[in-house]
């Protein structure tokens, strides 16, 4: 009896563990926008994105003074370069994301975009800069339309017409009997989870960011929708700096570099290539997971 229940056990720990997952990073991006605890300083221009080059410089950030959770990080990531945030569980990956769009300052060092200090501009600028795809967007009770116009104010129906193409949602939106003014939300049409991520790229295509954050982490797509989605993503961020927090390897192998964060600080980087050659941290991580997938396999195949 046991032999039936252990299988069962498993799935369920899995289930609890993704479930947490979707909940902790669902609600830091959904946070971003109601906190209002760090103001402009006197004298904050606007943000001025030429390239879009971003540069952590020894950044110390700690939420409760008695514990430092990121212990002087020092990051480049080149203007238009997709970078990969890996690491186990409380790294300070998100933390990372939270900073860049500051949602916190930071207790040491500096964050820079094209030169400027983030503390120095308005943040207004900063976040009209920065696009997020969080992997549990939250819809408003309202259309589709409006629900990925909301990405920019004033954006017409052309330019979501546009973003819903970019997104591969637009042949799905037109299948609906009203279109882009189907109702959304709880009240309305419920979108399952690879058509909401959907929306919230149009969302962030509408916005048209020259940096964006792409919070990939664990994620309860069927794993077709995933790579059809992973595909219109890697769409999307050509021409932009990407930062890319992920959880699952698989997703990261075509990011330029791939830094792996531990206990709050870099632990190696490189490409995925080079990190396998090093034979670290990444590559225990790569083997492990692919263990998972292959132990996964096995167990959906039974
Ligand atoms: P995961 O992969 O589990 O999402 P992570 O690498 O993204 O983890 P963070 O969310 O950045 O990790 O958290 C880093 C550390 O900071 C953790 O130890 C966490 O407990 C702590 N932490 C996160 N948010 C807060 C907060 N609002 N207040 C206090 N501590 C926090």
């Amino acid at each position: 009896l046991s032999q039936l229940f252990r299988p069962l056990d498993m799935l369920g720990w899995v289930y609890r563990t993704i479930r947490q997952g979707v909940i902790d990073m669902g609600s830091m991006f959904d946070l971003i926008d109601t906190q209002e605890e760090i103001a402009d300083s006197p004298g904050a221009r606007p943000l001025d994105v030429a390239h879009g080059h971003v540069r952590f410089e020894n950044v110390e950030f700690s939420y409760d003074p008695d514990r430092q959770i990121l212990k002087g990080i020092d990051l480049d990531i080149p203007a238009g370069a997709t970078v990969a945030v890996v690491g186990p569980s409380g790294a300070g990956k998100s933390t990372l994301a939270r900073l860049m769009y500051r949602f916190y300052d930071i207790t040491g060092g500096r964050i820079t975009i094209d030169g400027q200090d983030i503390r120095t501009v308005t943040q207004a600028s900063l976040r009209a800069a920065i696009g997020i795809v969080p992997q549990d967007t939250v819809l408003f009770n309202d259309t589709i339309g409006y629900n990925i116009a909301y990405g920019r104010e004033g954006a017409g129906p052309e330019e979501i017409a546009d973003a819903a193409r970019g997104a591969a949602i637009a042949g799905f939106i037109q299948s609906l009997p009203d279109g882009f003014d189907t109702r959304v939300g709880e009240r309305g049409l419920k979108l399952s989870g690879g058509e909401k991520q959907r929306v919230a790229i149009a969302r962030t295509l509408v916005k048209n960011p020259p940096i964006l954050i792409l919070d990939e982490a664990t994620s309860a797509l069927d794993s077709r929708t995933e790579a059809d989605i992973q595909a219109t993503l890697e769409a999307i961020e050509r021409g932009r700096t990407t930062i890319v927090i992920a959880h699952r390897l698989s997703t990261v192998v075509h990011a330029d570099r791939i830094v792996v964060l531990e206990a709050g600080r870099v632990a190696e980087q490189g490409t995925h290539a080079e990190l396998l050659r090093l034979g670290g941290v990444y590559a225990e991580m790569w083997t492990r997971q692919a263990q998972e997938r292959e132990a996964g396999e096995e167990l959906a195949a039974e």
